[in-house]
């Protein structure tokens, strides 16, 4: 570890019951229904822990990521860190609360606003959170020299569109740690590089957070990478956790379907079966809207049960120790 790596430590985060809905109006005010973005997620995080919560697009993970960001309001539910309900937050507190929460993005490029330079990209958090001028220089290097952009007066005067891909995903990165958070959200960060730089940033994000003692929250539709960052995983499905262990154990003993169907999606290096199309899995996920009632994942399971899966939502099952998973067909 670096001399100047601060180590801040993770927070504890406790999530219950989150729902995040968004209301459908037509005409501007007739409620017309709801997007179930987030619908009655829980889970615990330690100090310092690093998990993945996995899906397809539109699972709503990055929803997930944003509430608990604080830029989205839970329709219902909590989320309470180090024993504060971030829903009783407001005004300085609630800017406090940001501040200690690091944002990695998924499109480096689009997160930089293009009309800055890496300078004035990372002295903006340290000047809204009240960070005395005197400080902010030291701090900025500090940043860039964590993510590997040193010295650092070669990037400091450089604007985004001079910058390779991954040279923009670590100034991102390095904006997010600048205030030396304790809990850091990465929302798909390499999904928009090149193979060639994704090991990079993904080596770096599980260095900075085992260096800095981070709570790392990591969102990912991928799960062949998991293994090299996460401890543990939670596979969500249309607004809903429905498996989550430890990411060995998942990843080798997978209980639920739809992980199942994931893991069997993954990449083969067999060329003949790399050839053939492999939905993943068959179907298309459903609608947030008018989601499917019972278990979500029905209506594309190969084991669905009628009258018991379209009927009755499954509730939270332990198969194997410390492993759960949301199905029937556990029971
Ligand atoms: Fe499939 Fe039924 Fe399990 Fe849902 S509860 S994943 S439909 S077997």
């Amino acid at each position: 570890m670096r001399p100047d790596t601060p180590t801040t430590g993770g927070v504890r985060l406790a999530v219950q019951e989150l729902r995040t809905h968004f209301e459908l109006r037509r005409w501007g005010f007739l409620r017309a229904g709801s997007v179930q973005a987030v619908d009655g997620v829980s889970f615990e995080l330690a100090a310092g822990e690093a998990v993945a919560f996995v899906g397809e697009s539109g699972c709503g993970k990055s929803t997930l990521a944003r509430t608990l960001l604080g830029l989205h309001r839970p329709s219902a539910g909590q989320v309470v860190c180090d024993g504060e309900a971030l829903g009783s937050l407001s005004g300085a507190a609630l800017k406090r609360y940001r501040a200690r929460v690091g944002y990695v993005q998924q499109d480096p490029y689009g997160a930089l606003p293009p009309f800055m330079d890496v300078r004035r990209i990372l002295e903006e958090p340290l000047k809204v959170h009240g960070v005395p001028r005197a400080e902010r220089a030291e701090r900025i290097a500090a940043a860039l020299a964590e993510v590997r952009l040193a010295p650092a007066a070669d990037y400091l005067g450089k604007f985004p569109h001079m910058l390779s891909g991954g040279q923009q995903q670590r100034v991102v990165i390095a904006r997010a740690l600048v205030l030396a958070p304790s809990l850091l959200i990465a929302d798909e960060p390499v999904s928009m590089l090149d193979a060639s730089v994704r090991v990079e940033i993904l080596e770096l994000l599980h260095r900075i957070q085992r260096e800095r003692e981070l709570t790392l929250a990591f969102i990912t539709h991928d799960l062949s990478t998991v293994r090299h960052y996460a401890s543990r995983v939670f596979v969500m499905y249309a607004g809903r956790i429905v498996e989550e262990a430890p990411v060995d154990e998942l990843i080798d003993r997978p209980q639920h379907p739809y992980t199942q169907a994931l893991l069997a999606a993954l990449a083969d290096p067999d060329p003949e079966n790399a050839r053939r199309e492999r939905p993943i899995p068959a179907g298309e996920p459903p609608s947030l809207i008018a989601p499917p009632v019972a278990c979500r994942f029905h209506p594309r399971c190969p084991h669905h049960m009628p009258g018991l899966c379209d009927v009755d939502t499954p509730p939270d099952f332990e198969p194997r120790p410390g492993h759960h998973s949301a199905c029937w067909l556990h029971r």
